[in-house]
């Protein structure tokens, strides 16, 4: 059992990497890719903890990058980097600071509203990568709406007050950090975008012509039917296919760790390209 996208508390998950690494192990996942928004931190503590457990359980190194693509936001999957490459790092050290710019935005926002402290009422809700997660957690803790999705509904979507948007890097950019460090660069979740097919189409070529290398085929988030099309559409620009529960923690029941439909037999996986 394979699940290549799962958060840790080291960017918006729920779990530790630690506690993360045992649940993937309870549950028969045998391969766990950490793929935490634009950080690594979470890998090493789960390597770490997947030793201790001394099951088959395998971490791959991998990270969640935010990008753009013209004026849409999209996340591309890095599986397997070298994580020292100069590349690579220097990329990260980018979206630590777009993430960073990008907060502060969001809350003097929320200042603006009559909110109080909010940047720091956000920094002590997160371990680490601070994201739209945290300030919804801390609209919660301010009894402004009494769920994530509201925070984001309300507040934290495109078009809401406190929405900022975050200068992220170009996808092609994105994709070159990955696979300097070489490690495979997957792009993630397709099916979310609000992209016509045609548009979705022009971005899988760019991406291809970046070095991407896969498509997330099999997403936790999204249908049956979704999956179905961008396996169509793997097929057609020659993509690996990649799958990842895109787990958050067991707050968010409707998606479960490794729980995902299998690819269809003779589909070339994402794990062929692993050395
Ligand atoms: P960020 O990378 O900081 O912009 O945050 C993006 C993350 O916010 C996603 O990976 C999800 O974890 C979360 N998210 C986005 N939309 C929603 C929503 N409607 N409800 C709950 N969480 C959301
Ligand atoms: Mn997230
Ligand atoms: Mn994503
Ligand atoms: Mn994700």
């Amino acid at each position: 059992m394979i699940d290549l996208h799962t958060h840790s508390t080291a960017s918006d998950g729920e779990l530790t990497p630690d506690q993360l690494a045992r649940r993937a192990a309870e549950k028969g996942v045998r391969v766990l890719a950490i793929t935490d928004h634009d950080t690594i931190a979470g890998i090493e503590p789960a390597r770490q903890a997947a030793q201790c457990l001394g099951s088959e359980l395998q971490i791959i190194p991998g990270v969640e990058m935010s990008a753009t693509w013209g004026s849409q936001g999209v996340h591309v999957v890095g599986l397997g980097m070298d994580l020292d490459h100069p590349a690579f790092t220097q990329g990260l050290r980018a979206l630590a600071l777009a993430r960073e710019e990008r907060a502060r935005k969001i809350a003097r926002d929320f200042e603006q509203m009559g909110m109080p402290a909010p940047y720091e009422g956000a920094r002590a809700l997160a371990a680490g990568a601070l994201g739209r997660v945290h300030f919804a957690r801390y609209l919660i803790q301010q009894g402004r709406v009494n769920s994530l999705r509201k925070a984001f509904k309300h507040y934290l979507r495109r078009g809401k007050p406190g929405y900022a948007p975050a200068q992220w890097p170009a996808v092609d950019q994105v994709v070159a950090w990955i696979t300097e460090a070489k490690g495979i660069a997957v792009l993630a979740h397709p099916a979310r975008y609000p992209l016509t097919r045609t548009k979705l189409r022009a971005l899988l070529t760019e991406f291809r012509a970046a070095g991407g290398q896969a498509l997330e085929v099999i997403s936790g988030t999204q249908t049956q039917a979704e999956n179905a099309r961008m396996l169509t559409l793997a097929r057609t620009f020659s993509l690996h296919a990649s799958l990842g529960s895109d787990y958050h923690g067991p707050g968010h029941p409707w998606i479960e760790l490794g729980r995902l439909p299998p690819l269809p037999e003779g589909t070339p996986g994402v794990w062929e390209l692993f050395s």
